[in-house]
């Protein structure tokens, strides 16, 4: 019977005598080819190493001819060698000059070989090479030697990364591993980072590749995958998903995976070849990290991502490592990289060393996004697979401002960053300089321009901005950040110190904003088919009142003795603003009876970022003391666009008529009813779009840090009468148009508004 001589463990053996052998890269190769040969009893051995620029070299043959050695390539995508690189999947063929995919290479000799395996050589997902075997008679390679070589593969992936094969690539020709990427993901936060990666997961390096005693192997494998499901279910029973904010959905998922049978016979398989037990998730892991990248189906990518996360504390646990590494100290000029990230997380890093962050997940106006605006870092999100192809210590470059980062960069791509990055700082100098600069357009209109925050470390962001003050705190994210439920004199604390930080400055809270995409790790979260339009925010605070009287209470002492402003987030009918008003004079009333010092003031406005409020807005004007606009989320919901999901973030233009036609009615009835009326959506923020929103009426803008400067220097340049002169009856114009964008940018052209 053909097969294995000597079966896999012993080939394993072998080949780490061979790796343990001084020998040169090149001649270790040639011996590993052999064995390899030898033990499958194949006629031929060969290994392709793919190179920076797309194409397979020939690194290694037994059988073909040596001249061949370094001097046959084929594309990605050519021959049955391309195919498997290409998809990343085993090839077994009887007659592998039948199929179709077939190239023939005469210098190597090949044609007389008619059985074909090739595996992928793969590590963490990424195709570095492929390994083959043939023989001259027509056969089918058994399932046991097909594992055998993928095993063999994973070995071979290991001495590709070592910096002693580096040295095998002629001039020209570099190996894929180490190779330039540019990818493109969502901007996160404005911003240009250079540095060098650090991952906040590090990966597991298994250095222990070879089993010495395989029995050991599998029980070690049986024991984690027994602690790792005791671990899921410890943790969906105790109700609280504490670990990075993760969803009761996931761990259900995970538990599910943990149980699969199929992974689970998979990974017995790999120990079964010779591997140690992390060896053997690592095997895996990284077949179906090939896979993801290749699913296009959202859903079954999702559940690949799941299971890759499953397997990755599958292997924490083998190594005995803890699952977050990151807050170790920091080398200077880090930019963090992690498939997906909590905000607490990020605060935990020290901000003096982080140059930028790269996510696989997290839209604009995740949460994580909103703490890297406020911490001033470069980031972007959504970038493909950024975590397997990013190793600890590669160059990278953050371009937060249009969504791409740079992996290992070319040194024309990093000169020109380098550029780049100065002139931004140049320009920041320019626009600190404006800082003291009062905000009014040439023809004397002023401007309020307020901060958006909810974090201590954007209070010195006013002074430093020169800003009016606070225009949205969102106290939701002290909730978010926390590891369980603030309380009271938590939240009293905070309250004072932002009021303290900005003395004879305005502050407007906004209640709580919890529910929708906003959960707290630390409180169960509800099943809802669409937590965007579900229990959240006001409703909450209305619903179960303890938590919004408290809130306001806190709010009410921290402001004793100056004025207060609070509004209330996603409120949709008049009544509840009546209801939550109430809530306020209650507490009013309890903090007077108990002899505390009341606010010398209290406002009290409501966001108007649900739809229902444009029609009954003279209603809810006449109830509140000041209406602000929260065009984040009244542009989802005018144009039924998930403001989460990266697919919509350019769908619709916020400078579409119908989405101009509901900001001036909210600002036409602030008029009518001498009401302030801010807007601090991220739209007040781009200096465009705020051009757009004065010529609607609007006086007060609140934004980020990074936005005033760029929001002034354009305001301090433009004629507003000229501009409403220009445009202003462009509303009522019954117009079809998509959007007006190409009127406000001629206009700033021609009038050299400084965009
Ligand atoms: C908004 O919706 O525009 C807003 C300012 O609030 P948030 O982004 O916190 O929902
Ligand atoms: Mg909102």
């Amino acid at each position: 019977m053909r097969g294995a001589l000597g079966g896999p463990r012993l080939l394993l053996r072998r080949l780490r005598e061979v790796m343990a052998e001084p020998v040169s890269a090149q001649a270790r190769l040639d011996k590993i080819v052999v064995l390899i040969a030898n033990n499958m009893v194949a006629e031929v051995c060969s290994f392709y190493v793919l190179r920076a620029d797309g194409t397979l070299e020939l690194y290694a043959t037994e059988g073909l001819k040596r001249e061949a050695v370094h001097l046959t390539t084929m594309t990605a995508g050519e021959g049955l060698v391309g195919l498997i690189a290409q998809k990343a999947q085993p090839l077994n063929l009887p007659n592998a000059q039948s199929h179709p995919a077939f190239a023939y290479k005469p210098e190597t000799g090949e044609e007389i070989y008619q059985s074909f395996l090739g595996v992928p050589v793969l590590r963490a997902g990424n195709t570095l090479g492929v390994l083959v075997v043939q023989n001259r008679a027509h056969r089918l390679y058994s399932e046991e030697e097909v594992e055998a070589l993928q095993t063999t593969a994973m070995v071979l992936a290991e001495i590709i990364a070592s910096t002693e094969f580096q040295t095998l690539a002629r001039p020209g020709a570099d190996i894929a591993l180490r190779r330039p990427f540019s990818l493109s993901g969502q901007p996160l936060s404005d911003g240009v980072g250079l540095g060098h990666v650090v991952l906040h997961e590090p990966r597991v390096v298994v250095s222990n590749l070879i089993a010495d005693d395989p029995g050991r192997e599998v029980r070690r494998l049986d024991e984690a995958v027994a602690d790792l499901r005791s671990s899921i279910d410890a943790l969906i029973d105790r109700g609280d998903v504490a670990h990075g904010g993760e969803h009761r959905e996931v761990l259900e998922t995970f538990r599910m995976f943990a149980h699969d049978q199929g992974w689970i016979r998979r990974l017995r398989e790999a120990v079964a070849s010779g591997l140690t037990a992390e060896a053997a998730v690592e095997r895996v892991q990284s077949d179906n990290r090939a896979r993801m990248m290749r699913q296009t189906d959202p859903y079954l990518r999702e559940r690949l991502h799941d299971l890759d996360e499953l397997a990755n504390r599958l292997l924490h646990r083998l190594v005995g490592r803890e699952m977050v590494g990151g807050q170790a100290a920091l080398p200077e000029n880090a930019i963090l990289v992690a498939r997906s990230m909590g905000p607490a997380a990020l605060l935990d890093y020290d901000r003096r060393h982080l140059r930028g962050l790269v996510l696989e997940e997290g839209g604009p106006t995740s949460h994580i996004a909103i703490v890297a605006r406020a911490l001033g870092i470069p980031a972007v999100g959504n970038v493909e697979n950024i975590a397997g192809l990013a190793e600890t210590g590669d160059a990278l470059i953050v371009d937060g401002g249009v969504g791409q980062v740079h992996l290992r960069p070319q040194p024309d791509v990093e000169a020109a960053f380098r550029e780049k990055a100065r002139l931004r700082a140049r320009r920041q100098e320019q626009y600190r300089a404006l800082r003291d600069q009062p905000a009014v357009t040439r023809d004397g209109v002023r401007v309020g321009l307020h901060l958006n925050a909810g974090l201590v470390v954007d209070l010195p962001h006013v002074e430093e901005t020169g800003a009016d003050g606070i225009g949205l705190f969102r106290t939701e994210l002290q909730f978010m950040v926390a590891e369980r439920l603030p309380s009271t004199a938590e939240q009293l604390a905070l309250y004072r110190a932002v009021l303290d930080a900005v003395p004879g400055k305005t502050v407007t809270f906004r209640t709580l904003d919890i529910g929708g995409d906003k959960v707290l790790p630390y409180m169960r979260a509800m099943e809802e088919e669409n937590p965007a339009l579900g229990w959240r925010a006001i409703r909450i605070g209305l619903d179960r009142p303890g938590l919004l009287r408290a809130q306001v209470r806190a709010l009410l002492k921290a402001g004793g003795g100056r004025e207060m402003k609070i509004m209330f987030p996603m409120v949709a009918t008049v009544d509840e603003f009546v209801r939550a008003k109430a809530i306020v004079q209650r507490e009013i009333g309890h903090l007077e009876r108990h002899g505390h010092q009341l606010p010398s003031e209290v406002k009290l406005g409501v966001m108007v970022e649900v739809p229902s409020l444009l029609f009954q807005i003279d209603e809810i004007a006449r109830e509140a003391d000041f209406l602000s606009v929260g065009s984040n989320d009244l542009m989802q919901f005018l144009f039924a666009a998930d403001r989460e999901n990266p697919q919509m973030a350019d769908r619709f233009d916020p400078l579409h008529p119908a989405c101009l036609r509901a900001l001036k009615c909210v600002a036409d009835a602030g008029a009518r009813h001498d009401i302030p009326v801010t807007l601090c959506g991220e739209l007040g923020g781009r200096p465009l779009e705020a051009m757009a929103l004065l010529s609607l009426g609007y006086r007060s803008l609140s934004m980020s840090p990074a936005s005033i400067g760029p929001v002034k220097a354009m305001l301090l340049s433009l004629n507003l009468q000229e501009l409403t002169d220009h445009l202003g009856s462009l509303l009522e114009e019954r117009t079809a148009a998509d959007t007006l964008r190409p009127h406000y940018v001629a206009f700033a052209k021609k009038h050299d508004i400084a965009l």
